[in-house]
């Protein structure tokens, strides 16, 4: 999938003649030039190359949108969890807007996002009692033939109470304001609204929500996702070149109008109160792909085996291969190929398996 998503060019970086990151991503090697690149084991069983650039474009990179999600639906579950602990409520929702297949996502995009920021100023949310500490929100979007692009945000409020009858009033009675609002149009059935139950004793609900808030371009059932179009390009799961062509269009599309927008957005107003997490809220996009726990390091590949591995595009096989076979396994995938048939296994001095 990355390999298809690193030859699309923004418009900007094309008039720039600029590369774009995703195309170093997984291939280029990190600072010191001298050093093997490291196959590691992290703290959960997963394997992984370490020493190797990450582009940290979520809205563009399969690979790093899968670290980042995750990232962020461990910081949601902590944040509902401390929030419940102090027996306080929490809301969720979904909310939409009215388009229609013909609408370019540029524009059902700035419907909602400016719509929703007007909403807040409304008086209807300045004058009521609401109770909300802060807000988390989420922006989603997917694509299918019969709606075509459909932008939406998943929220969740944060309660300075646990009122739920009353709360769950307010949020009945602002998706009917929300429906209405502006140019909006929007159906009430499209919009969603629930509660998290203040004793944390709905875990499931809790595990639903942070996966919808955090999960839903990247695993979505629901209709085609930019990911979705580029997994079913990268398994040549098309009918013919007409529909391979649009599925890459759809994927194009979505890049350029999702450049510079945030993914995650905590308000500050729950920063403030939570934090406790200030180091996870400061972290960049950046810095959560570069974050790595290494339990263990399995193998080294030097420089020169790991640019033929890059050349053959063998990195995600290589995994596999180690996973299955161990080194026998990564020894006779790449020997099966005609750039390693010198390729030889070294020990170096603290007897680490070195790839040469
Ligand atoms: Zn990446």
């Amino acid at each position: 999938m990355r390999n298809i998503a690193k030859k699309n060019y923004t418009l900007k970086e094309t008039k720039e003649k600029r590369k774009p990151r995703i195309q170093y991503c997984g291939y280029a090697v990190n600072a010191n030039v001298n050093q093997p690149i490291n196959l590691c084991k992290n703290d959960k069983g997963g394997l992984f190359f370490n020493g190797v650039a990450n582009c940290g474009g979520y809205w563009r990179c399969p690979v790093c949108a899968l670290k980042i999600s995750e990232h962020k639906k461990e910081l949601l579950s902590g944040l509902i969890s401390a929030h419940q602990s102090r027996n306080l409520s929490i809301g969720f929702l979904t909310l939409t807007v009215r388009h229609s297949k013909f609408d370019t996502l540029k524009k059902s995009l700035e419907k909602i996002s400016d719509n929703y920021r007007k909403f807040q100023q409304s008086r209807f949310f300045a004058k009521t009692d609401h109770g909300i500490i802060g807000q988390v929100k989420t922006l989603e979007i997917t694509y299918s033939d019969d709606n075509g692009w459909h932008p939406h945000l998943h929220i969740l409020y944060f309660y300075d109470n646990a009122n739920d009858k009353e709360i769950e009033k307010f949020q009945k009675e602002m998706l009917k304001r929300w429906v209405s609002f502006r140019d909006n149009n929007s159906r009430i059935s499209g919009q969603n609204q629930k509660m998290l139950a203040s004793d944390n004793s709905d875990y499931l609900a809790k595990y639903d929500i942070t996966m919808e808030m955090t999960k839903g371009q990247i695993k979505s059932s629901k209709g085609l996702t930019p990911f979705t179009a580029l997994a079913k390009i990268a398994c040549n799961d098309y009918a013919d070149e007409f529909e391979k062509r649009r599925l890459y269009g759809i994927y194009t599309c979505y890049v350029e109008q999702t450049q510079g927008k945030h993914f995650v957005n905590i308000s500050n107003s729950l920063r403030k109160e939570y934090s406790q997490f200030m180091d996870e809220f400061n972290k960049t996009d950046d810095d959560i792909v570069n974050e790595v726990t290494i339990d263990e390091i399995l193998l080294k590949v030097s420089l020169p085996i790991w640019k033929k591995i890059c050349k053959n595009d063998l990195q995600p096989l290589v995994l596999n291969k180690y996973k299955e076979n161990g080194l026998e396994g990564v020894y006779n995938l790449l020997t099966y190929f005609k750039d390693f048939k010198d390729l030889e296994i070294e020990v170096d001095t603290n007897e680490y398996p070195v790839l040469i």
